[in-house]
């Protein structure tokens, strides 16, 4: 859509082929007993650049969809760090100073290892695992605990055991170290969908494109100078195709076309990290001391107050990033499980009317030392690849794949 939109905006007329009927993809709206959902809770950063200013493009309502605060990293009982309204890097350095939970000798730590981090440029040769860069500058247990471990899994779906520590440090680059709103947390006030994706449909409709879902591409020919998209039984000429589809879905694609084998087989090398969402409706009086809240020692990583954000009263969102033993129960068990953690956390709840979990097996590629990743320009002329898991300095995020769709678009209006 990203990709779309910037063709639309330099009068490119684009057709979007959507196999779902709502569009989306991993960041998508599903409804359930009648209530807007998200197949996962996201959260944006102020480092998302391109996503808010596309957001801002075809949503004339901004604020209105999305709730800016600052950083405000709260594990419940645990840890809280606000940052201040200071300038970067203050903003963090003073919250830390005032963070609560963790002891002086450990603010002292954190202090020294960005400060290394920043002499050395963010830069690691070669790349090595999160957890290895956390042992060498001396992170103490909790440390990793509370906000490392925390933050390497929320920003990389990817435990630090296996993670990048390279990927990770761009992400501390552009959202801790840079200026001051970069570590916003942006949470969507609407559902995904309606977020960015259905605002963005209607923009690229006015401006002359088509935006069709429910229509599955079922094969892509080269031909001569241009590409056949063939979609159940029709057969449509295009001069360009920006393949947008996920990693696990794009080789079906790919492979076959000789020019195409090397992008192919670069993505057959990935692995892949789940989430899993449980929604939870509690009675309209429960709600959450802040948005937003993180948990360690138990299987939730992190709660949303969906009242707090989409006004939707007693919905609480948990989320439960990456593998974990968490994998090995049954869908009911796991809604059970999290509603237990959530009761020995926050004290007596009532059982929830409803619970539905939405797991997402292959939510992001596993974001591992070294990965090579595929460049969005292929060797077959005029044949883009766009997404999370193109050739970036970024993890699997929004951004990341809005990134790849806007270089796809500039690259074939230049
Ligand atoms: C549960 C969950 C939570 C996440 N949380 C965050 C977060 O907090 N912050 C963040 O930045 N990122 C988060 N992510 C990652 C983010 O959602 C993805 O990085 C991003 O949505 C990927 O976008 P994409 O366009 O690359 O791929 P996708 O969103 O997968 O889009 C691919 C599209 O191709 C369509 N498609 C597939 N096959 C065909 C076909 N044959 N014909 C036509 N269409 C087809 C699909 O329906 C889909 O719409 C999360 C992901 C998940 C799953």
């Amino acid at each position: 859509m990203a990709a779309a939109v910037e063709l639309a905006a330099r009068n490119v007329p684009v057709s979007v082929f959507e196999a779902g009927p709502i569009p989306g993809g991993r960041a998508r709206r599903v409804e359930v007993n009648g209530v807007a959902l998200d197949n996962g809770l996201h959260i944006l950063i102020g480092a998302y650049r391109d996503t808010l200013r596309l957001i801002e493009l075809v949503n004339p309502h901004r604020a209105a969809v999305l709730q800016r605060l600052p950083l405000d990293w709260n594990i419940h009982g645990e840890f809280h760090l606000a940052a201040q309204r200071l300038p970067a890097p203050l903003h963090v350095l003073i919250g830390l100073l005032g963070a609560s939970g963790i002891t002086w000798r450990e603010k002292l730590a954190i202090a020294q290892f960005m400060r290394a981090l920043k002499r050395n440029r963010f830069r690691l040769a070669p790349d090595i695992r999160v957890e290895q860069l956390l042992m060498q500058y001396g992170q103490s247990e909790k440390l990793c605990r509370v906000l490392w471990r925390p933050l390497c899994v929320a920003a990389l779906n990817t435990p630090p055991t296996i993670a990048s520590a390279q990927v990770f440090l761009n992400v501390l680059r552009d959202s801790l170290y840079a200026e001051r709103g970069a570590s916003d947390i942006l949470l969507p006030r609407v559902d995904l969908s309606a977020l960015f994706p259905e605002p963005a449909a209607a923009w690229i409709t006015r401006r002359g494109g088509q935006v069709r879902t429910e229509c599955r591409v079922t094969a892509i020919e080269p031909a001569e100078n241009s590409f056949v998209i063939e979609t159940g039984g029709t057969r449509e000429t295009f001069t360009h195709v920006i393949c947008a589809l996920p990693p696990h879905q794009v080789n079906a694609f790919l492979i076959g076309i000789t020019a195409l084998s090397e992008t192919a087989e670069s993505i057959e090398r990935f692995e892949y990290q789940p989430i899993h969402s449980v929604w939870l409706q509690y009675p309209g009086s429960i709600k959450l001391p802040s948005p937003m809240l993180g948990f360690t020692g138990g299987i939730v990583h992190w709660i949303f107050d969906r009242e707090a954000l989409c006004g939707q009263r007693g919905l609480i969102g948990a989320v439960i990033s990456a593998s974990g033993a968490h994998l090995q129960l049954p869908q009911d068990q796991l809604a059970a499980a999290v509603h237990q953690d959530l009761k020995r956390s926050l004290g007596n709840l009532p059982e929830p009317a409803w619970a539905r979990v939405i797991a997402e097996k292959r939510a992001t590629f596993s974001c591992t030392p070294g990965l090579k990743r595929p460049s969005q320009v292929t060797p077959l002329r005029n044949f883009y690849v766009a997404g999370d898991y193109t050739e970036s300095d970024y993890p699997a995020t929004i951004e990341t794949a809005v990134r790849s769709g806007m270089t796809c678009a500039r690259r074939i209006c230049a």
